[in-house]
């Protein structure tokens, strides 16, 4: 039943309006206003923030370091929005972003990317999920498969208050919850882009993932990032393929000064 997602959102798309396109050209169904998802962000992030204690002063100055280095290289529309980063005493190698920019590292993360330009990855990965709307097209997507084949089959008859209703119940999944394969691997592209376009060296970005599974290794709990994010062979290999264009952005932004120092630590 792989059809039913695809069938769901050209119907939607074709009744609704709400459709956009990620970064990437791909066609995405989106819900939810930018209002309440910046909102779920807010409260989620709140939320983190009472339940683990923020990590120490120098942490934060390295992480916002890097953060600034490729906010900075954004188009200016985004670059103009809010942008929050915080490092959180944790030993889960772990980092989220939330809709309204909200970012959040794990102290874990900090031990096993070993530089700035690995853990610009990390950021530029993060930063690459709110670029692209991934949150609301999750919670949209959710809420368009709750509807179910009988409503999709008389598309006309959808009204905009009854879809908001069941995104209202779709909305109760969380909007911490991993995110699908295809989402990793185009926050991975964009990401890999972004910490290029910065100066940060987009090589390290295999190593990062080297380092996750090696920080996994003997069928140990794999690091938290790393149990969201799945399938990690083909993460680098995905990496790679991109690898060629993103060394070319990288050796651009190198000689048109952008050489962050942001150092660990
Ligand atoms: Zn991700």
């Amino acid at each position: 039943m792989r059809w039913l997602r695809p069938l769901a959102v050209t119907a939607l798309c074709a009744s609704l309006a709400a459709c956009s396109t990620s970064p990437t050209g791909r066609s995405q169904l989106l819900l939810l206003s930018d209002d309440q998802l910046n909102e779920m962000g807010r409260q989620a992030f709140t939320q983190y923030q009472q339940d683990l204690p923020s990590a120490d002063a120098a942490s934060q100055r390295y992480v916002q370091c890097i953060t600034r280095a490729i906010v900075e290289v954004l188009p200016e529309q985004q670059r103009s929005q809010q942008w929050s980063v915080q490092v959180f005493e944790s030993e889960q190698a772990n980092a989220f972003a939330l809709p309204g920019g909200y970012m959040g590292v794990n102290s874990g993360m900090l031990d096993i990317a070993e530089n700035q330009n690995q853990l610009a990855s990390v950021i530029g990965h993060e930063i690459a999920h709110v670029l692209a709307n991934h949150s609301n097209e999750r919670a949209s997507t959710e809420s368009a498969t709750q509807l179910g084949l009988s409503v999709l089959s008389s598309t006309s008859g959808i009204e905009n208050q009854q879809l908001l209703g069941v995104l209202g119940m779709g909305a109760e999944y969380g909007i911490l919850l991993p995110f699908s394969r295809r989402h990793e691997s185009e926050a991975d592209v964009i990401g890999l882009r972004l910490m290029a376009e910065a100066g940060f060296d987009p090589r390290a970005s295999v190593t990062l993932w080297e380092n996750m599974q090696a920080a996994s290794g003997g069928g140990a709990r794999p690091p938290g990032w790393m149990s969201t994010h799945p399938s990690q062979g083909q993460r680098i290999e995905g990496l790679q393929a991109e690898m060629q264009g993103a060394m070319q952005v990288y050796e651009q932004a190198r000689n048109a000064g952008r050489t962050p120092n942001c150092p660990r630590p």
